[in-house]
């Protein structure tokens, strides 16, 4: 075996996870393994039973007493049999139940862009665990148990017979030994079926999220190909472990058969030599048969932990994931005079970059946001606009330079103190799970229905939730709302808080004059004791601003009022030439 393969067999990594999760049921695991031992004990006797008995009735003694203690011993290790795999049972449930909601804490406090798509992600916290489940508990157990099974079989065939017994242990060896070796192959090809369900996972999602753009391009045809191709290559990983899994409980099964011949042959020649009586063999012959058992356990339980610890190193991956963290030294009860500073919001020579090998999102990019107005941000698309947003709210740091609120620097607030002051409506608006009132209390839980609303008086929804059967308490899905509707919940949502900084991306798409008026209400409205910054894409919007910023290529190009720059930028004038044109056709 190379230092590898063993590497993956001993798994050191996998097994230090699985171990840490078992720890807090460390007493348990051990009650249940001295059941265990207890059962494995009770079986150990029968054939011992059973021999007193096939000689008791050579010698013509009653055997009753003898058969009521075999019917004893095994009412006895049934009852324990079924209080262990209740424990174990239950055991297991707690394990996957704490590593589910461990994987859901880090993915909910991951840092943006740290996670995988959805779709995978929802399959390690649902699918990897169920394998876990078994690896932590059961196997273990299962181990163990076999292991004493087998040395107790072994130590009472010594007792009947030893010579017997080497042959016997000869064959056995050589057994497992070759079916162990075909475990690092079942342990990769285990963990290759679970990445194809999770990139299932992560395929479906995309194509259950695009279903009306699949069906409008009808695709559903070619969609379903890759969709097939995902599952048939779990088929066939999953046909080829399935080889591995058999050979290796066949290659098991067959030592037993053969130790069984080997036994007949040489336990004869035994017994005709007056070495060993009948009865002996007879016994003998049982503990070969109960040997089955302990080495298909054995067998079964490496399997299910290769299994587990595959998903132990994948569930890892999610609960290791990179968290959002406040540097050391942050606070977030700075005494600031907001009368003093000039912008509650600063950029100072801001340079971010998403990868390391990629040109900046933003360039050594300053400016200042003031505590009230409306200020947009305009530029073609690909400038950095929404990289600015992404920043201020700490989705991502800066490279270079540094981001201050109420003159403070972002380091020293935490970043629960920097959120709580700035209201985000997404570009594409997403709703909440839930009601209305999930969706528009869903930074401020405490808002009352009063507020409620007057927010969606306020961006002009409130006539539609009424129409909703339950109102306030109907549930809401993307597809309940037009792309309007969602936008205005966001606006609500982003109101009720009274936010200081409310960032608005705002939709490439035209909205309904409906939408378009209540939201450019919405934002004068809080824009007269606080600021709004939106992402504008619509000459309204735009018009309306009270200063104006045009980014291309991660820089700021010009900074003015509407008729400044209409004057003094050729990129402006573009801009605005090419939304006059689009707006005068649009519907
Ligand atoms: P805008 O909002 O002006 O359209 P963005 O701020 O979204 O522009 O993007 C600025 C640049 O950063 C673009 O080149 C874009 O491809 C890149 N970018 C944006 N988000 C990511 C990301 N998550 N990973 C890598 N690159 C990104």
């Amino acid at each position: 075996m190379s230092s590898n393969s063993r590497d993956e067999v001993l798994d050191r990594g996998g097994w230090r996870l699985l171990a840490r999760w078992m720890r807090p049921e460390a007493a348990v695991l051990a009650v249940a393994l001295i059941l265990g031992l207890v059962t494995a004990a009770v079986e150990l006797i029968s054939p011992l039973v059973t021999r007193e008995v096939l000689q008791r009735m050579n010698s013509h003694t009653p055997v009753t007493g003898v058969a009521l203690l075999l019917v004893g011993v095994l009412v006895i290790s049934t009852a324990i049999g079924y209080v262990q795999m209740v424990m174990l049972g239950s055991l297991a449930e707690r394990i996957v139940r704490s590593v589910r909601r461990s994987m859901l804490a880090s993915l909910l406090r991951a840092r943006i862009g740290a996670t995988r798509t959805a779709g995978e992600m929802a399959s390690r916290v649902t699918s990897d665990t169920t394998l876990i489940r078994e690896a932590a508990t059961g196997s273990v157990v299962q181990f163990v148990n076999g292991i004493i099974a087998l040395v107790g079989s072994l130590a009472l065939m010594a007792y009947l017979d030893v010579i017997l017994l080497a042959f016997t242990a000869a064959v056995i060896i050589a057994g497992m030994s070759l079916a162990l070796l075909l475990m690092p192959r079942l342990s990769r090809l285990q963990q290759q079926v679970q990445e194809q369900l999770g990139q299932l996972g992560e395929r479906l999602d995309g194509t259950v999220r695009a279903m009306r753009t699949v069906k409008a391009s009808q695709a559903e045809d070619r969609e379903l190909a890759v969709l097939y191709d995902r599952v048939d290559d779990a088929q066939t990983l999953g046909v080829r472990a399935v080889r591995v899994e058999a050979a290796a409980a066949m290659l098991t099964g067959l030592a037993v058969n053969v130790v069984l011949i080997v036994v007949l042959v040489v336990g004869a020649w035994r017994v005709s030599t007056g070495a060993l009586d009948v009865p002996s063999l007879v016994a003998f012959l049982l503990y070969v048969f109960a040997l089955t058992s302990p080495a298909g356990m054995i067998m079964m339980s490496v399997t299910t932990m290769q299994s587990g610890l595959a998903a132990a190193r994948r569930i890892d991956e999610v609960t290791g994931l990179d968290r959002e963290s406040d540097p050391d030294d942050s606070r977030d009860d700075h005494l600031t005079d907001q009368a003093d500073v000039r912008a509650v919001l600063e950029l100072e020579d801001v340079t971010v970059r998403y990868l390391p090998d990629q040109p900046p999102a933003l360039k050594s990019v300053s400016m200042a946001v003031p505590q009230r107005g409306h200020i947009a941000l305009v530029g073609p698309s690909g400038a950095g606009k929404t990289t600015v947003l992404s920043t201020l709210l700490r989705f991502t740091n800066p490279d270079s330079g540094r981001i201050l609120l109420d003159g403070i620097p972002y380091e020293r607030w935490t970043i629960p103190a920097v959120r709580s002051q700035i209201g985000y409506v997404e570009q594409d608006a997403p709703l909440v799970p839930g009601t209305v009132r999930d969706n528009i209390t869903h930074a401020a839980p405490s808002t009352s229905d009063d507020e409620v609303w007057r927010s969606l008086e306020a961006v002009a929804l409130d006539r539609r939730v009424r129409s909703l059967a339950s109102g306030l308490d109907h549930t809401i899905t993307a597809s309940t709302l037009s792309g309007g509707e969602r936008q205005r919940i966001a606006v609500a949502r982003a109101l009720v808080t009274r936010p200081r900084v409310l960032l608005l991306d705002e939709a490439t798409a035209q909205l309904d004059a409906l939408t378009e008026s209540a939201i450019i209400g919405a934002v004068r409205e809080l824009a007269t004791d606080g600021v709004v910054v939106t992402v504008a894409h619509r000459l309204s919007t735009i018009i309306d601003a009270d200063h104006i910023f045009i980014f291309e290529d991660g820089s700021i190009r010009a900074t003015g009022t509407h008729q400044e720059l209409l004057s003094t930028d050729s990129l402006y004038r573009e801009l605005i030439e090419a939304l006059q044109i689009s707006s005068a056709t649009a519907p």
